[in-house]
């Protein structure tokens, strides 16, 4: 019995070469862990890579809720 094992190195959706963000399609500027940009659930992401690759728009609308994110956090202390 020979075990077969099927490396996957097929470009996975960060290596796309676009953005991350459904509809955007521009060059990502910035690889962002897929976790804290759905968190501020600023952005609908498409596929399902643990990072994400956003373009310059998409990041500032990612780091302009997540700021907000940080406000609410210190408010609520
Ligand atoms: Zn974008």
């Amino acid at each position: 019995m020979t075990l077969m094992k099927h490396r996957d190195i097929s470009l996975s959706d960060d290596e796309q070469g676009v953005c991350s963000t459904v509809g955007c399609g521009k060059t990502p500027k910035r690889s962002i862990p897929r976790k804290r940009v759905e968190k501020t659930g600023s952005l609908n992401l498409q596929g399902s890579s643990r990072k994400t690759a956003l373009c310059t728009d998409c990041y500032r609308i990612f780091k302009k809720s997540s700021k907000k994110d940080r406000t609410m956090e210190s408010l609520g202390r």
